[in-house]
């Protein structure tokens, strides 16, 4: 059977096999899905809470839907899922998910339940929002076969739901998100703005804004955009530099937004949503790591209300970059935290998982996962 006209022309941009896609819906859209139904707006809660709290699959379980409405619905919209196609388990509480898209490409996802400050049994997910990136960081395995495609809002969510579902046994709840999987979410700014809509949504999945993160290499442009909403979300801002010409060589994105752009950036976001910074910094042996690059960080994020979190590298094949030595490390954070500039060191969880962005993706596309 077709789709009635009304529902294919409204909802071009969410079909998929031919039907509505419902998971790819805002409210405000849902409820117009409704509305073209002859449904009242209370369904759109209702559909809400059986998609990201009660976490089904089919309509079929829906059960305080009339038959009558869910044999409708069955007729004109789907509920897509992502498969699971792979995970590994990391000894530091840290598991890493491979996801299928329905394309046959795949992403990852991340669950970390280390974050102390979350409280017990509320763990943190790191989401994908691209599958590749076309960034090309020296240092990072998501760019190394570029970028394939841009994740569509219902995929991101999904990895969420995904994560939820199998934290539900446990009593576990996912109360943290960060945008720090495969890919830049600001080349993919309105896909994601619309994932986070439908993981803040009180019916919905239910995070606080405040409660989730992004992770940019520095797209400026898109970092104005974002100040623009002025909604309370972390922003994290990949560093990993203090002079242009190292940072060039490390990120092709500076070539384009050179550092002092980017803090410029930076500043008009704290302004407009008073959210703390995080600046994070990957920590490579004699090339970003010398005392001279902790004065000259301090000086750089002078006036910036931030936070600098340093990373130590999970190495990828790469002729040169080695990680830093812990006692380089250590002085370095010393240095910069007497500068009177906060500096943590991130824990490393998941280093034997294959954690780094990418990893396991390109692991498993090359066969040997
Ligand atoms: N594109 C976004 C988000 C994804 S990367 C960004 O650049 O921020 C998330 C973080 O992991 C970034 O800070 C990135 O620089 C870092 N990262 C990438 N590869 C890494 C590796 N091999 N080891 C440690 N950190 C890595």
């Amino acid at each position: 059977m077709s789709l009635p006209e009304e529902l294919a022309a409204e909802f071009s941009d969410h079909l998929y096999e031919g039907k509505v896609n419902l998971r790819d819906l805002l409210p405000a859209e849902l409820q117009r899905f409704f509305a073209i139904l002859g449904q009242s707006s209370y369904r759109t809660g209702q559909l809400l809470r059986w998609l990201y709290l009660r976490r089904v699959s089919s309509f079929e379980e829906m059960t305080d839907l009339s038959h009558r409405l869910r044999s409708r619905l069955e007729e004109v919209a789907v509920l897509p899922r992502l498969r699971w196609a792979n995970s590994s388990n990391s000894v530091q509480d840290t598991t890493k998910f491979l996801f299928a898209l329905p394309d046959g490409n795949c992403i990852e996802s991340v669950k970390m339940r280390y974050l102390e400050h979350l409280g017990p049994g509320r763990v943190a997910v790191c989401l994908s929002s691209q599958v590749g990136c076309a960034m090309n960081c020296a240092f990072c395995a998501s760019g190394k076969n570029g970028l394939l495609r841009s994740l569509k809002a219902w995929e991101m969510v999904e990895q969420a739901v995904q994560i939820q579902r199998l934290l539900d046994p446990l009593q576990e709840r996912v109360a943290n998100i960060v945008f720090m999987g495969i890919g830049e979410p600001l080349t993919n700014l309105r896909q994601v703005l619309r994932a986070i809509c439908l993981l803040n949504c009180g019916d919905g999945f239910a995070v606080g804004m405040r409660h989730i993160a992004i992770s940019t290499c520095g797209v400026v442009p898109a970092i104005y955009q974002l100040a623009q909403k002025q909604l309370p979300l972390k922003l994290a801002l990949s560093l990993h530099a203090t002079t242009d010409e190292v940072r060039s060589r490390l990120m092709p994105v500076n070539r384009r937004w050179n550092i002092k752009e980017l803090l410029e950036a930076c500043k008009v976001y704290q302004q407009a949503t008073h959210r703390r910074l995080t600046f994070e910094y990957i920590m490579l042996d004699h090339i970003n790591d010398t005392l001279a690059d902790a004065d000259r960080l301090v000086e750089l994020l002078r006036g910036l209300r931030c936070l600098v979190n340093l990373i130590p590298w999970n190495a990828i094949d790469h002729p040169t970059f080695q990680r830093s030595s812990n006692n380089r490390v250590r002085a370095f954070q010393e240095r910069v935290n007497s500068g009177g500039l906060r500096c943590t060191l991130r824990c490393e969880k998941g280093a034997d998982i294959d954690a780094a962005c990418g990893q396991l993706r390109l692991r498993t596309m090359r066969g040997d996962a």
